[in-house]
């Protein structure tokens, strides 16, 4: 009676939080991680493959910078947008690796690409704009989009057209509300990347509409297993159009270091300055020693990792092809494999439960399997699920032996 009362209190509560934070919903993800987690602190041999980061340690170098920097005092506010020389850094990765000209007025640093994708929706997304976002997609867009008010405009690309939106889609799903379209490449969580031609196509339609921008993530640029990685900023008039967002946090392995950026026309650059000014200041100064380290240091640790997510690619599609009831496509960037699996919903499983969706076979193969996945209904495509594989070899051998076995048993 006691416990209940306690409850309803507690419910209560969580019913005046603000009406912005109602519409929001949890990250999926991070309640998968958890959820094993707690399975292995209760002992159990989970093998997490739920979580969206590189299972390295981030370059020596890199460190070496952040301890210089520590003993160098940088341990007062920086620059809202980041440090000039670290700016100027940005501005050469882009010249160098894709050909972009822009100046140190259009980069602004974050904490984490995260807040740069969030600041940029939260500067030009006004209540009731349209924000076009193909699906599957990163879980965060279209909770970012409502929490600016806007209404997230889903299109779904799903497996048979390997997950890529085509321009024809771009065109239909716009209206005379359209500010935006959220384009993620190499894609979370699919894998996913677009190709030039695929995205000369895209930005042709983006053109030929009015204040229409295109926020361009290219978190996943450096893990891309078909070459140069192109941004659809490279097309002419694309600059004006395009905020690019990306980071340090994938490729030099630096999720916990949390700096991303944006590149992006001057103007937007300033009212997320503004932003930024207001809600966060600068990002860690320490964290943006060891970024401009990233940026300026030898980048052969980068290839290294890519070359390392590249055979574990090979190695799980080769396993996960091998699974009878998995479709499987060959992801082309980034460390996820995303398989098509509604050929087992209706089946039940040895316990008698009905695996209705992708959430209650990611929680099955969770709790009889041990291997710790996410349903793909929290990226937006009911049919399949996502499995990260940066992980080691061993593990992924494992795991897919696990999902095997545990799928077989579904009748
Ligand atoms: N975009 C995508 C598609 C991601 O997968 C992630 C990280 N999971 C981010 C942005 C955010 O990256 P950061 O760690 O730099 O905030």
């Amino acid at each position: 009676m006691i416990n209940f009362a306690r409850k309803y209190r507690h419910k209560d509560k969580m019913a005046q939080l603000s009406n912005r934070l109602q519409r929001l919903a949890p990250s999926a993800t991070l309640a998968m991680s958890q959820k094993s987690s707690e399975m292995k602190a209760q002992g159990i041999d989970v093998i997490n493959m739920s979580v969206g980061e590189p299972d390295f340690n981030t370059p020596e170098t890199i460190k070496q910078a952040a301890k210089q920097a520590v003993d160098d005092n940088y341990s007062r506010y920086s620059p809202v947008p980041g440090y000039a020389d670290l700016r100027q850094a940005i501005v050469e990765k882009l010249k160098k690796e894709n050909n972009l000209d822009y100046n140190t007025s259009e980069i602004l640093v974050s904490n984490g690409a995260k807040q740069s994708v969030c600041n940029t929706i939260m500067a030009l997304v006004n209540p009731g704009d349209e924000v076009i976002i193909p699906a599957p997609y990163w879980v965060s867009y279209p909770q970012m989009v409502k929490l600016a008010g806007g209404e997230p405009v889903i299109v779904e690309a799903g497996f048979e057209q390997n997950f890529k939106m085509t321009a024809r889609q771009l065109e239909a799903a716009i209206t005379p509300k359209t500010r935006m379209l959220i384009l993620c490449s190499p894609s979370n969580p699919t894998g996913s990347v677009y190709n030039k031609v695929e995205l000369q196509a895209l930005a042709e339609v983006i053109k030929s509409h009015d204040e229409l921008y295109v926020l361009a993530d290219e978190i996943y640029e450096h893990i891309n297993y078909v070459g140069r990685h192109e941004s659809i900023a490279q097309f002419p008039g694309m600059k004006e159009r395009s905020i690019v967002v990306n980071g340090v946090s994938k490729a030099y392995a630096m999720t916990g270091w949390r700096i991303g950026y944006i590149a992006a026309p001057e103007w937007i650059v300033k009212g997320c300055n503004k932003l930024q000014g207001q809600y966060t200041s600068g990002p860690c100064s320490v964290s943006q020693m060891a970024a401009l380290a990233a940026y300026t240091c030898d980048q052969q640790c980068v290839e290294d990792m890519r070359l390392a997510f590249e055979r574990r690619r090979d190695l799980i599609v080769k396993l996960a092809k091998d699974i009878p009831g998995l479709e499987v496509n060959k992801p082309e960037g980034a460390f996820y494999l995303f398989p098509k699996c509604s050929s087992f919903y209706g089946k039940k499983t040895p316990g008698g439960d009905i695996i209705a969706n992708s959430t209650d076979l990611a929680m099955y193969m969770l709790q009889d399997g041990h291997v710790a996945t996410v349903g793909g209904d929290a990226f937006g495509d009911p049919d399949c699920f996502r499995m990260s594989y940066a992980t080691s070899d061993d593990n992924i051998v494992e795991a897919m032996k696990r999902i095997k076995d545990v799928l077989g048993k579904l009748r």
